[in-house]
């Protein structure tokens, strides 16, 4: 899950995190009152969406090029003129794909008189099994062009979890970073925040891009994004209530509600399936047989009769998918309990796309007749390949028509 920078630099605060003083605000006139609230004479006016770039990004309502999802305003009257300018808005940056994102919130910041921008972020490095802090003095907008031109200006470090945190480690940071004197004392205690605020809220990524060097020498976290650990959830109430829904899928919602692993795709064949490998090794058949799947979808193990219909629901609403393709395998999950599902998911929305079905498993036989007596016009497949080969050739065959 992820959360809005003003919420980010909430738990900043709680953490002793260094960052500007600042208020969200959903309103123009929320927006003036947060500039009053603040010293000035530099504000900056940040549209809240859960996408990067936002400095460097346009808005779809505005032709000219100057207008960011990031502006400094010099007077309380400007950040009002910004304010009315960007909610309501549609900010499109090279993290939110071309039909951009509505921005629905703002966050006021006093400004800060920048001398250097920096990079820090964490991660939870998957071959170590640590978490891993990687620093870099190319700051700013385009760190991933400094991961691709010059991936010797970025050091990683991870920290061991058994023996926690060293401040020999925060300093190696700091080196890396050019920081001297106070700096690096700061520095090390900014680590070792951050690492502690990481690993008790269950984080997965945390990136600071920019941490900066003010104009008087303090570090200051200018940027802030966290993604958390959704399995952790359950033990955060506090991170989960800052969950903003506008900024999901839709159908990612829906399928959140009934618990099922769904991850929405650019592809057209939507695939149900139970078991997350096999939906891997479903998806990429897919893929060989030359088109790409519209979705990730793990029913799951012991799905009911009701989860089965809103997945398959899920599916026969997306406009982009041609065909669908049902492979289960049958172990915990039972095969009737499938065709149930889609039978009654069937009687509520037409299906108007090619529908390939493997079942194999438990209840097999039971599973193939409630599909075989619904009217549904189902084209059953034997194994993995003819299911991919019968699919995509439906779908070519009907676009051909
Ligand atoms: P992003 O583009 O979505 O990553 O948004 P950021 O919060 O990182 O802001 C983008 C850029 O705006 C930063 O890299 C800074 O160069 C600039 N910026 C943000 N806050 C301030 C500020 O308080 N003062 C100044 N001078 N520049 C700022
Ligand atoms: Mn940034």
């Amino acid at each position: 899950m992820n959360i809005h920078e003003y919420q980010a630099k909430e738990l900043y605060r709680q953490y002793g995190v260094p960052t500007p003083q600042g208020f969200a605000a959903f309103t123009v006139d929320e927006a003036v009152e947060a500039a009053r609230k603040l010293p000035g004479p530099l504000w900056v006016v940040k549209a809240q969406i859960h996408a990067g770039g936002r400095g460097k990004g346009k808005f779809k309502e505005f032709s000219a090029g100057e207008k960011g999802g990031v502006r400094l305003a010099r007077s309380i009257d400007e950040v009002a003129l910004f304010a009315k300018q960007m909610l309501g808005a549609t900010l499109v940056t090279a993290q939110t794909g071309g039909e951009g994102r509505k921005v629905r919130r703002l966050y006021i910041e006093n400004g800060s008189a920048i001398d250097r921008e920096l990079y820090l972020s964490a991660i939870i490095d998957r071959g170590s099994s640590r978490v891993a802090f990687i620093a870099s003095t190319e700051g700013g907008m385009d760190i991933e062009e400094v991961a691709h031109k010059t991936p010797e200006k970025i050091l990683t470090i991870s920290i061991d979890p058994a023996a926690g945190y060293f401040p020999f480690e925060g300093r190696k940071i700091a080196f890396a970073l050019g920081l001297a004197g106070d700096q690096v004392k700061q520095c090390v205690k900014l680590i070792g925040d951050l690492y502690r605020m990481f690993v008790e809220k269950d984080m997965s990524l945390l990136e600071i891009n920019p941490l900066v060097v003010t104009k008087s020498g303090d570090l200051l976290c200018l940027d802030g994004k966290m993604n958390f650990d959704s399995n952790a959830l359950f033990r955060h109430p506090e991170i989960l209530k800052m969950r903003d829904i506008d900024e999901e899928d839709p159908s990612e919602v829906e399928a959140s509600k009934y618990d099922l692993s769904y991850v929405k795709l650019d592809g057209s064949i939507g695939c149900m399936v139970n078991g997350a490998g096999l939906a891997m090794a479903t998806m990429d058949i897919i893929k060989l047989y030359g088109m790409e799947p519209a979705n990730f979808l793990d029913v799951g193990g012991g799905a009911t009769k009701d989860k089965v219909k809103a997945a398959f629901k899920i599916i026969l609403s997306d406009p982009n998918v041609k065909g669908i393709l049902i492979n289960i395998f049958g172990g915990i999950m039972r095969c009737d309990v499938i065709a149930e599902g889609v039978v009654a998911a069937a009687r509520e929305m037409a299906i108007n796309a090619p529908l390939v079905v493997r079942l194999e498993g438990t209840n097999v036989e039971l599973g193939k007749q409630i599909l075989a007596q619904s009217g549904l016009t189902i084209t059953p497949a034997d194994n993995l390949s003819d299911a991919a080969a019968k699919i995509t050739a439906a779908v070519k065959m009907k676009e051909a028509a």
